[in-house]
């Protein structure tokens, strides 16, 4: 089934312990897309200004994404953020946000996106993401990212397209704010009780948690000795998991563990390089590689 996905594509200047890169292909429908493709064939809306280049462009075709949903505003400036990594990879500062074209921005399905079974409404303005789902006909399975900066600026509007979400992807932290509850499981709940049939929190270089009403699963991180740049892991999680999704049909609680597997595995390739390079030539082959890697160091046996 097809996957339509929606979010930033932005021009990411990062700084971590291990380099530094300026304006970098990034953005959170960028990850989300490149790596859903290797499960699905994802459409992706999105916009960009006039300094995204056919050459970026052809980043996404030759992997496969769809952009005939991506709009260029001519003499626009793409989404620009930039952000620094200290010693811990799960904290991170943002030192610039700038919307750009986001600002303006109207989303228009292509008609070839309206019969989609699923939708990944990636981290992006709340009201955008209620734009694109109302234009649905029928709703797709819908799973949502957010981030802190949405939570804190636009929670109403955020409520709203939890109401209408399938899933939920958020980060322990995030999860925390949103909810008002410090103990997770808490959380979890509080946050179910929004709208949402499925929780998935995620924690970074500690793995995810799923939560539906009644059943849960763990998943650890894919142990890494090198992590270069932690941009873009959730998305790449989030995209892991829906584009698996998609391919598989349902949300049955096996299809729902198998996508935590691998939005896990997908999310630690994205740590290997900066941006979106290790997404560029990954192939399916590794993917189901580090997927087996992890059923072997995680399965034990019931007393
Ligand atoms: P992640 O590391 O998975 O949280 O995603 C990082 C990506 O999110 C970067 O490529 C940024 O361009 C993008 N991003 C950062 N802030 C925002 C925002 N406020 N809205 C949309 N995308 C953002």
């Amino acid at each position: 089934m097809s996957l339509v996905i929606v979010g930033s594509v932005a021009f990411d200047t990062i700084e971590t312990p291990r380099g530094r890169v300026d304006r970098a292909i990034g953005g959170s429908a960028v990850y989300s897309s490149m790596i859903a493709s290797r499960f699905c064939e994802p459409k992706l809306v999105g916009v960009v200004g006039e300094d995204f280049t056919a050459q970026h462009k052809a980043i996404l075709e030759e992997r496969g994404v769809d952009i005939e949903g991506l709009e260029t505003v001519s003499g626009g400036r793409t989404f620009f953020w930039e952000g620094r990594y200290g010693s811990d990879p799960n904290e991170r500062d943002t030192i610039v946000t700038e919307l750009n074209v986001f600002e303006s921005f109207s989303p228009k399905l292509p008609e070839s996106y309206l019969s989609a079974g699923f939708l990944f409404l990636g981290n992006i303005d709340p009201v955008l993401q209620l734009a694109v789902l109302e234009q649905f006909p029928v709703k797709p399975v819908t799973g949502i990212d957010t981030m802190n900066f949405w939570i804190e600026g636009k929670l109403d509007q955020l409520r709203r397209v939890l109401e209408k979400a399938d899933l939920v992807f958020v980060n322990d932290s995030e999860a925390r704010q949103l909810s008002g509850e410090s103990n997770l499981l808490s959380a979890a709940e509080s946050v179910l009780a929004m709208g949402p049939k499925v929780v998935v929190i995620k924690k970074g270089e500690h793995g995810a948690h799923l939560f539906t009403k009644g059943f849960q699963f763990i998943v650890p991180a894919f142990p890494l000795e090198d992590v270069l740049d932690p941009t873009g892991a959730g998305d790449t999680f989030a995209g892991g998991f829906m584009g698996y999704l998609a391919s598989a049909g349902n949300m049955e609680h096996g299809t729902l563990k198998k996508a935590m597997i691998y939005g896990t595995v997908s999310a630690s390739f994205t740590c290997e390089k900066f941006s979106v390079e290790r997404l560029e030539n990954l192939e399916i082959e590794e993917i189901t590689g580090r997927y087996n890697s992890l059923s072997d160091i995680t399965r034990f046996d019931r007393e």
